[in-house]
C-alpha cells in the first residue's frame, strides 16, 4: 500500500517540455549566469584561515542561500512534489528533477541547505509523523531553517553502532549529553538530525534513537575544526544536557538504525547527484588557456574526465527514469568522489608547478579542489564503505 504521507509519485511526464520551458524562462530572468560576477554556485565551499573568517563566510553563505531558496519558494519552484500541507504543490516527482537540473546550469547553489532539502524530507516522509512534517518541512522550503547532521563521534564514524552520546528521558522529552565531530554547517543551522543512545551499549544498533535537536540552546557548544587545506569546514559539537521535546523523537525509541539507513541512503544519492565536481568542460578550458590542449598526455586526461562524467550522468539518468539500479546510492557516491579526485589530479598535471601557487586566480580554485577531494572520499561514508555496500547489495557477495 502506498505511503499516504510520501510525496506524489513519478506519474506520467505529460507536460514535461512545457514545464521545462517555463522553469528555464524563470531562471533566465532571475538567476545569475555561471562565471558572471554574481555567480554564487560555489558559495557552500566555505574556506577560511581563521575561525572568525570561517564564521563570517559561513554566515554570508547561509544568508545568500536563504535568500535564493526563498525566491524559488515564492516562484512556486520549491518542493514541487511535496504535498501542499507540507509547503509543496503535490506535483509529480519529475518536476523536482527538472528544477534541480535547470538550477545546476546557473550560477546558484542550495548546497548549504543539502541536509534540510535532501535528507530531512526522506527521513520524515518515511519515519516521521504528520505533526513533525507540518512543523519542520515548510520552513525548510521557505529558506528559514538550515539543518546539519550530528552523527559521527570520536569513536564512531563508519560504524555508527558505536555511538555513545546518550539521550535520557526527562519531563516533556529527552536530555542529551555527549560529543559529536566533523559536523558541517553546525554554526549556521537551526536544527540537527541527531543519533543518540537510548538503550545500553550492549544493545548496539537496537539501543539507538534518532532525534531533531534545536542547535541554538544553552546545552549546545560548537567549536570549529581546521583541516589539512588550512581551511575551516567542520565543527565539534559538545552536548551537555541539551533538551529535545517529545515531538523530536523520530520513529520510536530504538528505531534509530532504521532512520539512519534512510538518512544515509538519501545522503549518498544527494552527494552522488551533486554538480560541484563537474569539471570536464572546465579542464578543457584550462588546457586551452594554458596552450597545452594539443599535448597527447593532456588530451588523454581530458578524455578520461569527459568519459567519467558521462558515465555518471547516464547512471543518474537511469535512476531518475525509475530503472532499478542495485546499490544506486553507494555507486553514484563512489563514482562522484573518484571523479572529483581524478579531475583535481588532472588539473594539477595541466597546471604543473603553477598548481603550488596559492594566490594565483587560475590555480587557486583547483588547489582547493585538490585539497577538498580526499574529504569527499570520507563524507557520507568512506569509499571502502561504499565498496562494501556495492559488493553486498549490488553484487550479492557475502559480507
Ligand atoms: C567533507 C565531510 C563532511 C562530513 N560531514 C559530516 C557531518 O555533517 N556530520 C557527521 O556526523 N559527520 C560528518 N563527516 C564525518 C564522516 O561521516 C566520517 O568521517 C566517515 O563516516 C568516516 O568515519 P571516521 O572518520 O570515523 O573513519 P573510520 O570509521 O575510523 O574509518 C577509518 C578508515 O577505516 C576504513 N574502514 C572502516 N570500517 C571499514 C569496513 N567495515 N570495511 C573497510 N574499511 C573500513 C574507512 O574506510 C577509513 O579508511 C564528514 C566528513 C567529511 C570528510
Amino acid at each position: 500500500m502506498p505511503n499516504p504521507s510520501a510525496p506524489a509519485a513519478g506519474g506520467p511526464e505529460e507536460g514535461r517540455a512545457e514545464f521545462q520551458a517555463r522553469v528555464h524562462e524563470w531562471f533566465a530572468a532571475n538567476a545569475p549566469r555561471r562565471g558572471s560576477p554574481e555567480d554564487f554556485s560555489a558559495v557552500h565551499i566555505v574556506s577560511a584561515r581563521t575561525a572568525r573568517e570561517y564564521h563570517e563566510s559561513e554566515q554570508h553563505a547561509i544568508s545568500v542561500t536563504r535568500a535564493w531558496q526563498r525566491r524559488l519558494f515564492d516562484a512556486g519552484l520549491a518542493g514541487r512534489s511535496w504535498r501542499p500541507e507540507y509547503g509543496g504543490h503535490g506535483a509529480p516527482a519529475w518536476q523536482d528533477e527538472v528544477v534541480v537540473e535547470e538550477q545546476s546550469r546557473w550560477g546558484v547553489s542550495t548546497k548549504m541547505f543539502a541536509v534540510g532539502l535532501e535528507m530531512v524530507p526522506a527521513v520524515l516522509f518515511r519515519h516521521g509523523t504528520h505533526e513533525q512534517r507540518v512543523t519542520f518541512l515548510p520552513p525548510i522550503l521557505r529558506g528559514e531553517h538550515s539543518w546539519c547532521q550530528l552523527l559521527s563521534e570520536p569513536g564512531a564514524g563508519s560504524d555508527l553502532a558505536g555511538v555513545q552520546t546518550r539521550a535520557t528521558p526527562v519531563d516533556g522529552g529527552w536530555s542529551v549529553t555527549g560529543q559529536k565531530v566533523w559536523t558541517s554547517n553546525a554554526g549556521c543551522s537551526e536544527y540537527a538530525l541527531l543519533i543518540a543512545r537510548t538503550g545500553t551499549r550492549e544493545e548496539g544498533r537496537a539501543g539507538l534513537s534518532c532525534f531533531v535537536l534545536a542547535m541554538t540552546q544553552p546545552g549546545v557548544e560548537i567549536r570549529p575544526l581546521r583541516q589539512m587545506s588550512g581551511a575551516y569546514h567542520f565543527n565539534e559539537v559538545f552536548l551537555d544536557n541539551a533538551f529535545v521535546p517529545e515531538l523530536g523523537l523520530i520513529g520510536g525509541r530504538g528505531d534509530g538504525w532504521a532512520v539512519l539507513r534512510t538518512m544515509l541512503a538519501s545522503e549518498r544519492a544527494a552527494i552522488g547527484g551533486g554538480t560541484s565536481a563537474r569539471s570536464a568542460a572546465q579542464l578543457v578550458g584550462l588546457a586551452l588557456r594554458l596552450g597545452c590542449a594539443d599535448d597527447p598526455g593532456v588530451r588523454d586526461l581530458l578524455a578520461q574526465a569527459a568519459i567519467r562524467e558521462r558515465t555518471l550522468d547516464l547512471l543518474r539518468a537511469r535512476i531518475a527514469a525509475g530503472h532499478t539500479v542495485a546499490a544506486a546510492g553507494p555507486t553514484t557516491k563512489l563514482l562522484y568522489s573518484e571523479h572529483a579526485r581524478l579531475s583535481a589530479d588532472a588539473a594539477t598535471t595541466i597546471l604543473g608547478l603553477a598548481a603550488t601557487v596559492v594566490d594565483d586566480p587560475v590555480s587557486a580554485p583547483w588547489l582547493e579542489r585538490l585539497l577538498f577531494a580526499p574529504g569527499l572520499r570520507l563524507g557520507g561514508g568512506t569509499d571502502e564503505i561504499q565498496r562494501n555496500a556495492i559488493a553486498e547489495r549490488g553484487l550479492g557477495l557475502p559480507r
